[in-house]
């Protein structure tokens, strides 16, 4: 196992880091912006380093301010948490080149997963289920019409190079395609600096779930359920629960293995989402995310197990610690993201903390770098914290919810916490009756 491990993150996801190097005897390095001088990842590590200013680009983005980070401290790996550097290939590579070790994927399994159109010829090939589309990019307006008549409208028109939702468009008919196809291949180059495009069958009532894997890179893996993360505001995830309420045990075996099965034959290592839209009881595979994703803490609660101390363990080189016949779930999960943000709106809502009180007591997990008389900075992420819930069963979390929501005080700074508070009260929340569409909808009622 490593002596000491770099972090290269900030907020909740470094300190998530640092207690499991804490619990595993890991010295660990946290590396921080101007901005984030006075941050609790910084107070709770062993080591900190500054590594530039404040803009992303220069510190938490700056592959030479992290490399020399690790130089100066004597670190042998480096996390990257999720965003920033987590799904970087290049990064990957020139972590390797210093002799270090990436807590992570190789930089070829990021590479193809990182470009839509690979990942999804690959996952193919693996025998994982796609959304029915074009094979490959669409050049030209005459490609999309032949392609969208063979599947059928609606279609939908994605950047390759996508993220975030951004670059992609909707086509109800033939008539509106071109005008789709065109605003996206713009959008796409605008965005991220290539105007290639591919298309797919517009689902139009589907949920988002994504399943778990985890390989030692060997050619060994295991699944670990799935996330319902269809409660979605412009594409950004809002509450996500474990395992999903539409979700049957055989729904579950079936795709579980084919998601494991292909990682294991590529020789995956770490922790990895593959995530599908699921409609009519089945699964179309959209994306691989390459990286431990924010909502890994609801797994992690119906699991019973650590998933950063098992990314940490196969990096060093160590065996999985648990098998496939060792994974069952017990009880629900549910974790909700609190953002500084102000209502309605989302507009980001940054300043000082004047006092915060974090919800406990039994079943309640709370991942948050928040303090009091912290001051949030307007550089980075909203998010400030999730709220993590586990009960024996659905109604039990949801309760449990509800009353861990109702301990936790956080004054300064407007957040999203009304809006689970008024979620909670939905009847459909309550009855897990739900689709990616409904939380905007429910926001146009509500507001
Ligand atoms: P990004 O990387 O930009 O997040 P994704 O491919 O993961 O792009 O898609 C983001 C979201 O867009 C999905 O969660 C879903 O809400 C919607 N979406 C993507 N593909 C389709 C599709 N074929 N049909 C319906 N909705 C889709």
């Amino acid at each position: 196992m490593f002596d000491k491990v770099l972090i290269a993150n900030r907020g909740e996801i470094a300190l998530r880091v640092v207690r499991a190097c804490r619990e595993m005897g890991i010295a660990s390095v946290a590396v921080h912006s101007t901005a984030d001088a006075d941050a609790m990842h910084v107070r709770m590590a062993d080591e900190a380093i500054c590594i530039g200013p404040p803009p992303s680009g220069s510190s938490y983005l700056s592959f030479p301010a992290i490399l020399s980070a690790c130089e100066v401290t004597g670190a042998q790996a480096i996390h990257p948490g999720y965003g920033f550097l987590s799904e970087n290939a290049a990064f990957v590579q020139a972590v390797e080149d210093h002799g270090l070790t990436f807590v992570g994927p190789r930089a070829e399994h990021i590479r193809i997963m990182g470009d839509k159109i690979t990942a999804k010829e690959t996952m193919r090939r693996l025998g994982v289920p796609c959304v029915p589309g074009s094979e490959g990019g669409v050049p030209t307006f005459e490609d999309a019409k032949r392609v969208a008549a063979e599947i059928g409208y609606p279609v939908i028109i994605k950047a390759t190079a996508g993220g975030g939702g951004r670059g992609m468009k909707v086509a109800e008919t033939e008539q509106a395609l071109e005008a789709a196809f065109r605003t996206a291949r713009s959008e796409s180059k605008a965005a991220f600096g290539n105007d290639e495009v591919y298309i797919e069958k517009y689902l139009s009532t589907p949920r988002h779930i994504e399943i778990q894997v985890f390989g030692d890179g060997k050619g060994k893996a295991v699944h670990l359920g799935e996330r319902d993360c269809s409660l979605q505001r412009r594409h950004q995830k809002v509450l996500e629960e474990a395992p999903g309420p539409a979700i049957t045990q055989e729904l579950r075996d079936r795709i579980g293995k084919v998601c494991a099965d292909a990682v294991a034959e590529i020789g995956y290592a770490g922790a990895g989402t593959i995530e599908f839209l699921f409609e009519n009881d089945e699964f179309y595979f959209i994306e691989m995310n390459t990286r431990l994703q924010v909502e890994h803490p609801v797994t992690e609660a119906i699991f019973g197990v650590d998933l950063v101390r098992e990314q940490l363990r196969v990096a060093s080189g160590l065996p999985m610690s648990f098998a496939q016949e060792d994974l069952h779930i017990r009880g629900h999960a549910i974790e909700v993201r609190i953002n500084a943000e102000k209502l309605p709106g989302f507009s980001p809502s940054p300043g000082r903390i004047t006092q915060y009180h974090a919800p406990g007591g039994l079943g309640v997990r709370m991942d948050s770098a928040l303090y009091d008389g912290y001051r949030i900075p307007p550089y980075y992420d909203s998010l400030i914290a999730k709220l993590i819930v586990h009960g024996g069963d659905r109604a039990e979390a949801l309760a449990r919810l509800h009353r861990a929501l109702g301990e936790l005080i956080v004054d300064g700074v407007d957040t999203t916490v009304p809006l689970f508070h008024a979620l909670l009260q939905d009847p459909q929340i309550q009855a897990g009756d739900y689709t990616i569409h409904w939380l905007e909808d429910w926001l146009k009622t509500a507001t």
